[in-house]
């Protein structure tokens, strides 16, 4: 298998959304084509995936991770506000 690259999620000519149009197998190399959605969580920023993360690996304790990442509490709860309107969109897209 080749390097894999990170997933870019929007066009770096025009900033829309990238949807996928092909699969492949890692085994036999067969490829699928098509239109498909990207993952909810992974048309996500890459803040907001980390963020998101963090928040599971914390038990989404919002104050162990202002903590952990230096912040105060109001910020991450403001973050996770933002963020929390941003799926609210994505989802109803
Ligand atoms: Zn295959």
């Amino acid at each position: 298998m080749k390097t894999k690259h990170k997933l870019p999620t929007h066009c770096p000519s025009c900033i829309n959304k990238l949807h996928v149009t092909q699969l492949a197998c890692e085994s036999c190399e067969t490829t699928v084509g098509g239109q498909f959605n990207l993952p909810l969580l992974s048309q996500l920023t890459q803040e907001e995936q980390d963020f998101v993360l963090q928040f599971f690996l914390y038990s989404g304790s919002l104050k162990q991770m202002a903590q952990q990442m230096n912040i105060s509490y109001p910020t991450v709860r403001n973050k996770l506000d933002d963020m929390i309107e941003h799926i609210k969109k994505l989802q109803n897209l």
